[in-house]
């Protein structure tokens, strides 16, 4: 915007300058497509209150927007520099911060700040002391694509659980590789020390380096923040259906979670077991350690069912002390032998509260299955069975006939 009121004093109207002017417009409009991007993040944030990452991501747009109005501000092109390599780098912190947030992480605050504090210096340098533009910019993307290579690393060395992870991981890198580019294209420009004369603009706006930092402000970095606010709203339906669908107590699926998972898995699979496990007199167990002992007995049998979910077991609570689960490519006998497998583990674990130790059995009912069967008939089949397992003196298992 500096270049465009500066602009107005040449008096040539080139094909360059239209072009130049269209460059410009592509700019201002890459800035307004993050200003609405920035409050769509304060909105994700203002719903979600724990995702700080949305918020940092809209603080890195704010500080962005101020760096670009910085250097329209009709003031000593030194101060207008340095005031915007200190916003400019700052909102590169906010990003990077958002992304490891993201992953509930953060940057260490002492690196920020130091990060921060350094870059502004070399700019402060390359503007008062030795003034040179060029070495203002590639102190910027310099700075910026290494911030941002760092935060590539980490991201990268955790295991990349969804594709939202792959897409964040794409963005940083897309960013970090234009600055990249535009740290290189730079080293090679032969643009003007600074830029204080018309003619000097003129040069300046034709070169490969405007154009690439153009590229870098109106395409790179608002597609990047487009991908980020992408991921951040899909990240917040994801954790609401998380929510929607496990029991809070103990981790495993709730009802509906169970009900849903286990019809999709019913009915692409050739057969499956389905066990129906209930904790024996779990009132008195109730009575005995109270509410909150009850409810660590509740919390180490889920742990239990749900010990090493590799063979694609589904598991949830579906009642107080009830619990079920679904075991894919099972018989009845691989159902039947997993199920005896527990029983023992559960009757031979101790559960300690408040100095008292005390042992839970459960009961089980199984049943078995496949894709044509319904998912309702077969947890009533296993309740049949429970009910038998109950009245057969409990701590065992009974098998549907
Ligand atoms: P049975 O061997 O026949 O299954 O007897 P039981 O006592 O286990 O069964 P009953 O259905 O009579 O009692 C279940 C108890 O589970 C009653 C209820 O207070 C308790 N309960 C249900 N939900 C929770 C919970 O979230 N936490 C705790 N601590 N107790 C719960
Ligand atoms: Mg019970
Ligand atoms: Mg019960």
């Amino acid at each position: 915007m500096t270049w465009r009121l500066a602009r107005k004093a040449s008096t040539s109207v080139s094909w360059e300058e239209v072009m130049s002017q269209a460059w410009l417009l592509a700019v201002d409009l890459g800035s307004i497509a993050m200003v609405g991007v920035g409050l769509l993040f304060v909105v994700v944030w203002a719903v979600d209150r724990q995702r700080s990452s949305a918020l940092f991501f809209a603080g890195a747009i704010a500080a962005y927007v101020a760096a670009t109005l910085a250097l329209s501000v009709p003031i000593d092109v030194a101060l207008a520099s340095t005031i915007h390599g200190v916003l400019f780098h700052l909102s590169m912190v906010l990003l990077a911060d958002g992304l490891r947030r993201r992953i509930d992480d953060r940057l260490p605050p002492a690196a920020t700040i130091g990060f921060v504090v350094v870059m502004a210096v070399v700019v402060w340098y390359f503007a008062y002391i030795s003034p040179l533009m060029v070495a203002r910019i590639i102190t910027q993307n310099l700075g910026t694509a290494l911030l941002l290579s760092a935060v590539m690393r980490g991201l990268w060395r955790r295991p990349l659980k969804t594709g939202l992870d792959r897409v964040a991981l794409l963005a940083a890198a897309g960013l970090a590789v234009s600055t990249g580019v535009d740290v290189v294209v730079a080293l090679f420009s032969t643009v003007p020390r600074e830029i204080t004369t018309p003619a000097q603009l003129d040069s300046y706006l034709a070169s490969n380096l405007e154009m690439c930092l153009i590229v870098a402000s109106a395409v790179v970095l608002p597609a990047c923040m487009v991908a980020l606010l992408g991921v951040t709203v899909v990240d917040v339906v994801h954790e609401l259906r998380f929510d929607r669908d496990r029991d809070e107590l103990t981790g495993v699926f709730n009802r509906r979670g169970f009900s849903r998972r286990a019809e999709v898995e019913l009915g692409c699979t050739e057969r499956c077991g389905v066990v129906l496990a209930d904790l024996d007199f779990f009132k008195s167990v109730n009575d005995e350690l109270g509410h909150a002992g009850g409810d660590k007995v509740l919390v180490a049998f889920a742990r239990l069912l749900a010990d090493n979910l590799e063979d694609g077991r589904i598991v949830g609570r579906i009642g107080g002390e009830e619990f079920a689960v679904l075991l894919p490519h099972m018989g009845i006998d691989g159902a039947t032998e997993w199920a005896e497998a527990v029983r023992s583990r559960q009757a031979a674990q101790d559960v300690g509260f408040d100095d008292r130790v005390i042992t839970v059995t459960a009961s089980f009912g199984v049943a078995a299955g496949d894709s044509r069967s319904q998912l309702a008939a077969l947890l009533d089949s296993a309740d049949r069975a429970l009910y038998v397992a109950k009245l057969g003196g409990r701590n065992r298992i009974a098998v549907t006939t």
